[in-house]
């Protein structure tokens, strides 16, 4: 079967096909109702509910980006590996959309514009705070006004990552922020709905577990169709070494502030790992590359701009969607093929990563 097939056009697609995938494979299901609209997280799962390794696959995180995750996890559910024996202490767990609102309304944020991925923080931090720049570049990420012509942006951007460097850009911006509501990466200034729902229900699944590994998907920076696996421990972390040694030295990376990759607050996977201490907890972000971080961010920015300041359903505000997917869910069947049989192998390797411990 051509994987690219697999994308769905819509978010209400993806679910019904999940759900019908999950039947299909004999995989118990539940909805978690969101309480807006129509809108649910699924959970969908084989084994035991109290297992002692259970492996976690989670899409849409990131609303838009669930389109790729969700493909994944459909493709995985009809092959034959949804059937494969497993010991009687091993569960697989599926949560899709994890934001059903970002996906149904091609954002990458939620309802409440909040970016999921920086509002898990952990006991003690408060929704507080941003970045020392960010306040400078609130007033470019997120002008006060209807979008105009895309064109006249770019230059912009291209002279504020002049200014500014590259290196500070991705310093501050995507760092997480709890102090402009309507811009970019805002963290929000509570709890998510999601993040009840995981932190009432996840103990169902997780609650006895030992070891959990745990792929999340994602999609955006990085070379086109490729993919890199952010683990959330810090490089000199002895467990890193098996992460490497299960999914490949060259696609893993921890945390180390002299390389790329910038530490995020209020993360999913530090979240899960303190909600869980009795389990050895290994959160994977996977990140599948798009297109360059000027397009990426030039995308969020028009969208952003068109939501809160443009006219719904105008011709600004369906150009910024389009943008989104193309940033975010390229309509392009090679890039959806590829991306797809890439992360059926990272699922792969994660399975194979929890059955090596007896
Ligand atoms: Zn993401």
């Amino acid at each position: 079967m051509d994987h690219a097939l697999a994308f769905s056009p819509d978010y209400a697609t993806a679910r019904q096909r999940i759900r019908t995938a999950a039947e299909h494979a004999r995989w118990e299901q539940q909805a978690l109702a969101l309480g807006l609209d129509d809108l649910t997280i699924d959970v969908v799962w084989r084994g035991p509910k109290n297992a002692k390794r259970v492996l976690v696959v989670s899409s849409g995180l990131h609303g838009i980006e669930g389109y790729l995750g969700s493909a994944i996890q459909q493709t995985f559910l009809a092959g034959h590996m949804a059937e494969q024996e497993l010991p009687e202490d091993v569960a697989i767990v599926f949560l899709h959309a994890l934001n059903p609102y970002g996906f149904a309304h091609l954002r990458r944020v939620n309802e409440d514009n909040v970016d999921l991925n920086r509002n898990f923080l952990g006991k003690g931090e408060s929704f507080t705070g941003s970045p020392p720049m960010y306040a400078d570049l609130d007033s470019f990420f997120n002008p006060k006004s209807p979008p105009r012509a895309p064109w006249t942006t770019f230059p912009r951007a291209l002279w504020l990552i002049a200014r500014h460097g590259l290196g500070s850009l991705k310093e501050t911006l995507p760092v997480g922020q709890y102090e402009f509501p309507k811009g970019l990466f805002f963290g929000g200034h509570a709890p998510s709905k999601t993040q009840e729902l995981l932190d009432e229900h996840l103990p169902t699944w997780l609650g006895d577990a030992e070891q959990v590994v745990h792929i999340d998907f994602h999609t955006g920076l990085g070379p086109r169709a490729t993919y890199k696996l952010f683990v959330n421990r810090e490089a000199n972390d002895p467990a890193v070494d098996d992460v490497k040694r299960w999914f490949g030295n060259d696609v893993v990376e921890a945390w180390d502030p002299a390389a790329t990759s910038y530490t995020i607050r209020g993360g999913l996977g530090t979240w899960l790992a303190e909600r869980f201490p009795d389990a050895r907890y290994d959160e994977l972000t996977a990140e599948f590359g798009t297109r360059n971080v000027v397009q990426i961010v030039e995308a969020l920015r028009s969208e952003n701009r068109a939501h809160h300041w443009g006219k719904p359903g105008s011709a600004a505000s369906r150009a910024a969607s389009n943008r989104m997917m193309q940033a975010f869910a390229p309509i392009d069947g090679g890039w959806r093929r590829d991306c797809v049989e890439q992360g059926i192998g990272i699922v792969r390797q994660a399975l194979a990563a929890l059955l090596e411990t007896p």
